[in-house]
């Protein structure tokens, strides 16, 4: 039986929810920026007034203004953009329970054994937007089809408040003219490779032999091609609700006093390690980060910053770890440190980004995801960082000491 999958989108995700939180905004160019002091003081989201000027996302907001002086640049919210997220996700599991989010904004539905209740795949995706809308004030663009590759690609091709139908009759008219980018997985690089060859649309990949494209590009040459030609029988996974713990945190009295920054370098790293194993493990994302310090006079305060965009490698935790520690030195050497991320969503099962440094995160995170297959299996020691040899006394097993705090445990937290 022919399954009937769709894609949900909503529009401009961010900066639309930003625009519903503030009416003032509606209507004008708006731009949600990373910290403009920061280094990622970039355009994250961008409304369509704003586009029409020319302003894109990834673009550094001096370049943006350059483009449109009106802009209205707005920092990010991402407790708000989890919580709108959420609550569109409770609207689509009244639909189905196989509802399988890409990142925060999208989410494919198996709507094949729905369609009884509810009538055929596009009659859903019309009634889903006119409740988004109604019940969340946002538009999505929604694509029908019997794939989930193509459903992507059809809640692409008409925005915003869409619905657009792929089926095996009109994929090779409506699939195959589009560019070979817009395919799911094929990222610049793949697409600069395939131009090499000639292969601009996904009708020339389609059209392509299967064997000379594997013997260009492997194994994912072939799978490329099985998606342009409608071949993708990937399923949508069931949904698992938002993770069941709220924070994921780690405190440790050091063995002796940290007097230098390498010595809290050392013992930060420790504790963000197992920070951010954990949350790999509960497949989260924090978009928050907290650390406690208590001094040698016994003073215990906390601090904590927003992630630019929400993570689950240590390195991204540790650098904002490292940032709020610098910011609030105690005066006397440190007893103890807590690391704590907070702000916790469900990750998605790939995370694929265009912004350079979501995509920096995602590697890290997927090498650090081979050190916990190696932990796993030969110990926490077979793979140690370099700081941590300074002074191996203070690499603690942090791992020994999780401290999870479950939900409601830290009440208003977030
Ligand atoms: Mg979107």
């Amino acid at each position: 039986m022919e399954r009937t999958i769709l894609h949900v989108d909503m529009n401009n995700f961010y900066a639309s929810v930003e625009c519903l939180d503030n009416p003032a905004l509606r209507g004008k160019p708006v731009a949600v920026c990373g910290d403009p002091a920061a280094r990622h003081g970039i355009v994250l989201a961008k409304s369509y007034e704003a586009k029409a000027y020319g302003v894109t996302t990834g673009q550094p907001i001096w370049q943006a203004k350059q483009r449109c002086p009106d802009l209205l640049v707005v920092p990010p919210h991402y407790d708000r953009y989890l919580e709108v997220s959420a609550a569109a996700r409770e609207l689509y599991i009244s639909y189905t329970d196989r509802v399988e989010p890409f990142g925060l904004d999208e989410c494919w539905l198996d709507v094949t054994g729905s369609q009884q209740l509810f009538g055929p795949g596009p009659v859903i995706a019309d009634d889903i937007r006119g409740r988004v809308r109604l019940e969340l004030g946002l538009t999505v663009s929604v694509g029908v089809s019997f794939n989930k590759v193509f459903a992507k690609l059809g809640s692409d091709l008409k925005k915003p408040d869409a619905t657009t139908v792929i089926t095996q009759d009109n994929y090779r008219d409506l699939a195959w003219r589009q560019p070979v980018s817009d395919l799911l997985y094929v990222g610049p690089a793949t697409t600069a490779k395939l131009a090499r060859y000639g292969i601009k649309t996904i009708g020339d990949l389609a059209r392509m032999n299967v064997h000379g494209l594997h013997s260009l590009f492997g194994k994912v040459g072939v799978m490329l091609w099985q998606f342009a030609n409608g071949q993708d029988n990937s399923g949508v996974a069931t949904y698992t609700a938002l993770p069941l713990i709220k924070t994921v945190g780690n405190s440790t009295t050091a063995p002796r006093d940290l007097v230098t920054d390498e010595d809290v370098k050392i013992t930060l790293y420790a504790l963000c390690d197992s920070v951010a194993a954990r949350l790999r493990e509960q497949n989260a994302m924090c978009s928050t980060v907290q650390i406690g310090i208590r001094d040698t006079s016994l003073l215990w305060y906390e601090r904590q910053s927003k992630l630019t965009y929400p993570a689950q490698n240590s390195t991204d935790i540790f650098n904002a770890a490292f940032d709020l520690f610098q910011e609030n030195r105690p005066r006397n050497p440190v007893r103890s440190l807590s690391v704590r991320a907070c702000g916790l969503s469900p990750a998605g099962p790939v995370q694929l980004s265009l912004l350079p440094d979501e995509q920096r995160s995602q590697r890290l995170t997927d090498l650090e995801r081979t050190m916990d297959k190696i932990r796993e299996k030969y110990g926490r020691n077979a793979v140690r960082r370099a700081v941590s040899l300074v002074d191996p006394a203070l690499d603690l097993d942090a791992e020994a000491e999780h401290i999870i705090h479950p939900i409601g445990f830290l009440g208003t937290l977030n």
